[in-house]
């Protein structure tokens, strides 16, 4: 045992507004990556902890959807200020945790403010339809409302910014929030729960339950969750569905990523290894949108590679709060470990190793979980390295006759969140963006996140649920319609037996 495990700080719940940390719950070690060392113990739930939480979020569900939609969007513009003035700590909180890069987490807050932003527009976004006159003296409108309490469960390595994909559209749209944030990162959650409150929501409207599988399972299966929101790996996104639907509950559930970059060879190329480079080791290659393959035309595979080689040795690998980094660590020793074994594997199996991480430590941090960039070049689609997510710094090449060629391998790919296509040619971006079985497509663009007004969602195995995340998308998810169709007579009604037509021809 750490001699700092007496001293690490314990990592609550939210319940009623309040941080709570009951007596004898099970904890689990939470480390900075950068160093090795412990900086805190976060709660794990149990059954019980669970029951508290929703019951909490139950109540104030039911006073939360009464209020008057421009109150609601009062508190997501004071939500917004605060997350403004608070985007400095909120990045140092992710950057302790999780390792990327401070810019990096600057720009995650950044890219999870535009969904609030877009929240903040919810009275427009809520307007219902009507239908004067559908009948003689008979008008129809529909109108939308909330689910009750939904929950939100999400992985460790955009700990603010994917909550902030989920939380402010179920706010907004009058349902309280229940976030069960990943155990690796889980302070974010604490920090995001003091801005609500600041924001004057009401207690009880956003909670967190921290925890592992028993508390996930405890929300998937509570009569009292309506909906479930998921982002995490394939297998625990399909356990999510399986379980949450079979509850009767509404669930999108978005899952892991195999992101294919196509580079042609009427691309720029200094562009095209430029910008791989930064989609393929950024955040340490921890994000469900990082290129982890180029399929490479083979008449500019040497040119692509050749400066691929040269940008990834550049990559500065360090600590994530030092300014000069351009890489932090991995999430955890484990991972490292495991990263470095699917590297070993594929290079046993023949592919080779342009620049090779494995072993990677920084001077003074040796006991950080750090692997440095990596290229593989001539890997095929049997070996572990194709096969699997990495979640690594490691960008595998396949060299590819054609565009025809290349579409074949992305559509052949369980996954299909994102796909990259560089090219300066219109008419094959055009083929590519028609062809492609992938939810997210850039041109030109490694890493298509949409913006916080479109909807965010893969395909295939990336996704389980009809339903995208925020945007349009999530004022449907988190809402459920009602249509009224009314009449106000002024004369004696007449007993009718048939449905008559609304319609003539
Ligand atoms: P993960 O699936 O291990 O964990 C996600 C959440 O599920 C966490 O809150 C965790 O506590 C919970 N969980 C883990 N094991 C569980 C189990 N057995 N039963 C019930 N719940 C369980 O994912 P991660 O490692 O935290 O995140 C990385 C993964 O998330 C990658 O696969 C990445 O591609 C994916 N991801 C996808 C998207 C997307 O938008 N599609 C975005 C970000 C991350």
């Amino acid at each position: 045992m750490s001699a700092l495990v007496d001293t690490a700080p314990l990592i609550g719940h939210v319940v009623g507004g309040k941080v709570s940390t009951p007596d004898g719950s099970r904890t689990q070690d939470v480390r900075n990556p950068a160093t090795g060392e412990l900086s805190g113990r976060v709660l794990l739930a149990d059954q019980a902890e669970v029951d508290a939480v929703v019951a909490g979020a139950v109540e104030a569900a039911a006073t939360w959807a009464q209020e008057p939609i421009g109150k609601r969007a009062g508190v997501l513009f004071a939500f917004r200020e605060l997350l403004v003035q608070h985007t400095d700590e909120l990045a140092a909180t992710i950057t302790a945790e999780h390792g990327k890069v401070i810019a990096d987490s600057l720009g995650e807050v950044g890219r999870g403010l535009e969904v609030v932003e877009y929240a903040c527009g919810i009275p427009q976004l809520l307007k219902g339809e009507y239908t004067d006159q559908a009948a003689t003296g008979v008008d129809v409108f529909s109108f939308r409302e909330p689910l009750g309490v939904v929950a939100g469960i999400t992985p460790f390595n955009f700990p603010a910014m994917v909550p902030l994909w989920m939380a402010p559209m179920a706010i907004a749209t009058g349902n309280a929030f229940v976030l069960k944030p990943s155990e690796r990162d889980p302070s974010s959650s604490l920090l995001l729960a003091r801005l609500w409150k600041d924001a004057g929501l009401p207690d009880g409207v956003f909670s967190v339950l921290q925890g592992d599988r028993v508390a996930v399972d405890g929300l998937l299966t509570h009569p009292d969750i309506a909906a479930v929101s998921f982002v995490g790996s394939t297998p625990i996104a399909q356990h999510v569905y399986a379980t949450a639907t079979a509850h009767r509950k509404r669930v999108q559930a978005l899952g892991g990523a195999k992101n294919h970059a196509v580079v042609l060879a009427d691309a720029d190329l200094d562009l095209a290894a430029t910008h791989l480079t930064g989609a393929a080791f950024g955040a340490a290659g921890e994000r469900c949108m990082a290129i982890s393959v180029a399929l490479v035309v083979d008449e500019v595979a040497d040119a692509l590679l050749e400066r691929l080689k040269a940008a990834a040795l550049k990559v500065r690998v360090a600590p994530g709060n030092d300014p000069a980094s351009d890489m932090g660590p991995v999430i955890t020793q484990a991972a490292k470990l495991r990263i470095e074994e699917i590297v070993t594997s594929a290079v046993d199996s023949g592919a080779r190793a342009l620049v090779d991480g494995r072993g990677h430590t920084v001077d003074g941090f040796e006991g950080g979980f750090y692997v440095g960039p990596t290229v593989l070049d001539g890997v095929t689609t049997d070996m572990r390295a194709y096969a699997e997510e990495i979640f690594g710094p490691v960008l595998v090449v396949l060299r590819v006759a054609d565009l025809s060629e290349a579409i074949g391998l992305v559509n052949a790919n369980p996954y299909g969140n994102g796909t990259a296509l560089f090219t300066s040619s219109g008419d094959a971006a055009r083929t590519f963006q028609r062809a492609v079985h992938v939810g997210m497509i850039g041109i030109n663009v490694p890493i298509p996140v949409p913006v916080g007004w479109h909807s965010f969602g893969g395909w295939k195995d990336s996704l389980f649920g009809e339903s995208h995340i925020y945007g349009p998308e999530a004022v449907r998810f988190y809402t459920r319609n009602k249509v009224v169709t009314s009449r106000w007579p002024s004369s004696p009604a007449t007993a009718r037996f048939h449905f008559g037509r609304t319609t003539s021809h």
